[in-house]
């Protein structure tokens, strides 16, 4: 037996023909070349087999009595069980007709009688050929997904032991770092001690503020806290830039709000969207140099809404740009590394507007300053 044929071993084929000879050479042939073989002398007897043994592919005689071939291979396309079973239909006759209805019904494949036979291993071989590859394929994705799954699973208990066994922890030390600041210390301790305790929180604030992140973007990742309400996105935008001014005027930053010119309403939730407003001006004021200017405006645009935030800051590397908005990113190059931050806060925007349907795009020129755009779906004009 040839290499190929010993790897063709075990496809099974079934030969469906209602003449006896034609079947025996058929099958005779095929059985020789290390294929299993089962008959069938007529289409319910083909369906019968295919149904109880789902051969790996089918060779199906077209004129047949009772149930032509078209007919069976229609019974077998409509069947769960067997529509995947890749047919070659067999005729007598080489009219372009009878192959293109062949092709119509479902068959992959055809041969003629009188039989070519390097012709028909060709073709058989072929398709089981593509019968392998397609199993192999279907096995990787469901592999695929398995892997997924045991991730997601092992990401949600990530999640649990997160908020339980850091976030608890870390509430109890910033508690008993209070206490500290109530104790009376010897007075040559006390440059020690105050160095101690401004180390101990802005560590655990910094621990505290990862650990939130990681826990809402895990949480917007799945979407189900999201409570989206009808809100008018100038007064929304209003409030979330009003919470800023005392900051950037700390920073001698320029904050302004330019309100849309007609109201613009959109579905959102409120919490989830003024974290993206928040996150968007922590940004944009922490990576400007006092004496910049941040501007956030709005405006409608077809069936959109556009949140516009813009600085005259520090700006991106273009090589940084398209990883931006990736969990823990961070550029840290020049001024951005003086920042301190999680990376989790583009992140996090992304994954809420993108909940809610809508986008975000950032524009940036190192030096000249960065633009944030989200696009939302607005509700009416
Ligand atoms: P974080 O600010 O916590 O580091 P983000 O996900 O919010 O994380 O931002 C990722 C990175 O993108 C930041 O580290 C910073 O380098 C850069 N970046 C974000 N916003 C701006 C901005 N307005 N101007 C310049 N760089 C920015």
């Amino acid at each position: 037996m040839s290499d190929q044929a010993e790897t063709q071993t075990r496809a099974s084929i079934l030969v469906v023909d209602d003449n006896h000879a034609n079947l025996r050479l058929l099958a005779d042939l095929l059985l020789t070349h290390g294929y299993a073989v089962h008959e069938a002398m007529s289409g319910p007897a083909a369906l019968e087999i295919a149904r109880t043994l789902q051969p790996d592919l089918i060779l199906l005689d077209i004129a047949m009595p009772i149930m032509d071939g078209y007919q069976v291979c229609q019974a077998l396309k409509a069947d769960p069980r067997t529509c995947d079973i890749p047919i070659i239909f067999i005729s007598a006759l080489t009219e372009t007709e009878d192959i293109v209805r062949g092709f119509e019904v479902g068959g992959v494949d055809y041969i003629t009688r009188p039989f070519r036979f390097r012709e028909v291993l060709a073709r058989v071989a072929s398709q089981i050929t593509l019968v392998r590859q397609r199993r192999e394929i279907e096995a990787l994705r469901r592999q695929d997904r398995q892997t997924f799954e045991s991730l997601s699973r092992m990401k949600d208990e990530f999640i649990r032991m997160a908020t339980h066994d850091l976030r608890n922890p870390l509430n109890v030390i910033l508690g008993y770092t209070t206490v500290l600041e109530h104790i009376a210390v010897a007075e040559e301790h006390r440059p020690l001690m105050d160095e101690a305790r401004q180390a101990i929180r802005s560590n655990v604030e910094k621990m505290r503020r990862l650990v939130t992140d990681m826990l809402e973007l895990a949480q917007m990742e799945t979407g189900e806290h999201l409570r989206p309400v009808a809100v008018s996105l100038g007064d929304f935008l209003a409030e979330a830039v009003g919470s800023f001014h005392r900051l950037a005027e700390q920073r001698e930053i320029a904050l302004t709000y330019i309100p849309p010119a007609q109201d613009l309403v959109v579905l959102v939730d409120p919490d989830a969207m003024t974290r993206v407003m928040d996150n968007l001006l922590v940004n944009a004021l922490n990576y400007t140099r006092p004496g910049g200017r941040v501007t956030v405006r709005a405006r409608g645009w077809d069936g959109w809404a556009l949140i516009v935030v813009a600085d005259t800051g520090i700006g991106v590397p273009p090589e940084d740009l398209p990883h931006l908005f990736d969990a823990f990113y961070r550029v840290n190059r020049g001024h951005a590394s003086d920042v301190d931050g999680s990376g989790l806060g583009l992140s996090i925007v992304k994954t809420i507007v993108e909940r809610h349907g809508g986008h975000v795009r950032v524009h940036s020129k190192v030096g000249v300053g960065s633009v944030f755009r989200i696009s939302l779906p607005r509700l009416s004009a």
